[in-house]
């Protein structure tokens, strides 16, 4: 739990997101400013500023974190269509510095993203 961590806040139920998805060690809530017909948030309860400082001092939760993605893409209707977006670092459009997973589907996609 940090201080002033919007996501913490969610994982602490107050206030309450949009939850879709939950496990012992992850949150899955819709993102409120959604950027497809399916636009989740998956991350992990314990916070980790990014999925690099994650995969680095908690391995075992990054495991969990994708099996939790994968069963939200599945309960969402993706199947194994699906875009997975973890932004790292605000000049990559990080804005809240508490790991998440977007996961976006429902239409096609471009490439490169912008
Ligand atoms: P990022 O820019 O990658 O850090 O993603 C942060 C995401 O959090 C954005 O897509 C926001 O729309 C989303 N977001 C911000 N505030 C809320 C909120 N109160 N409930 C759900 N999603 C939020
Ligand atoms: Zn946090």
């Amino acid at each position: 739990m940090s201080d002033d961590c919007l996501f913490c806040s969610f994982v602490s139920g107050d206030p309450q997101p949009d939850v879709v998805h939950e496990t012992e060690s992850t949150l899955a809530f819709r993102d409120i400013n959604p950027q497809a017909p399916t636009h989740v948030l998956v991350v992990p309860k314990q916070h980790h500023a990014n999925v690099a400082d994650l995969s680095a001092n908690a391995p075992n939760t990054l495991l969990a974190l994708f099996d939790a993605i994968r069963e939200v893409a599945d309960a969402e209707g993706l199947g194994d269509r699906f875009r997975l977006v973890f932004n790292t670092g605000s000049e990559a459009g990080q804005s809240v510095f508490h790991v998440h997973a977007h996961v976006l589907g429902g239409r096609s996609m471009g490439w490169p993203p912008g």
